[in-house]
């Protein structure tokens, strides 16, 4: 069923607390956490609790829920001190997504001025 949790999806586990995660935040519909594989000083990564397979299809079925990914990451970007930050969505393998569950990273710390890949 869509939004159902997947057994096979790392962040599901770390939704329901399988795998260990450093949370930052968190809200009845979103976790927001810190990546594993840091790209940046500051590098979150604001999750859905339920299973969609990318930003689009959250958006689709739960526009209340995107936005809020959206909010999340603005607090905390906030939260890190942030003043400037950039927002990610990978979509899709070929634009580097591996991680079939949406989420949007929050990258910052350092200048992000060099471009956009
Ligand atoms: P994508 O490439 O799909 O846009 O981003 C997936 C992100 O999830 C990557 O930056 C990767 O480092 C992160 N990631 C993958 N597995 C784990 C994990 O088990 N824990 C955490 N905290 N991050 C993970």
């Amino acid at each position: 069923m869509v939004g159902e949790p997947q057994a096979d999806c790392v962040f599901c586990k770390i939704v329901s607390g399988d795998i260990p995660a450093t949370v930052v935040r968190e809200t009845e519909r979103t976790l927001t956490f810190r990546d594993i594989s840091p790209q940046a000083p500051t590098h979150l990564l604001v999750v859905p609790r339920t299973h969609h397979a990318d930003a689009a299809e959250l958006a689709a079925a739960e526009p209340g829920t995107a936005a809020e990914l959206l909010t999340e990451a603005g607090a905390a970007a906030a939260g890190e001190g942030l003043a400037a930050y950039r927002l990610i969505f990978n979509t899709g393998a070929e634009a580097g997504q591996t991680v079939f569950h949406a989420h949007v990273h929050v990258l910052g710390g350092k200048p992000l001025t060099e471009g956009l890949v």
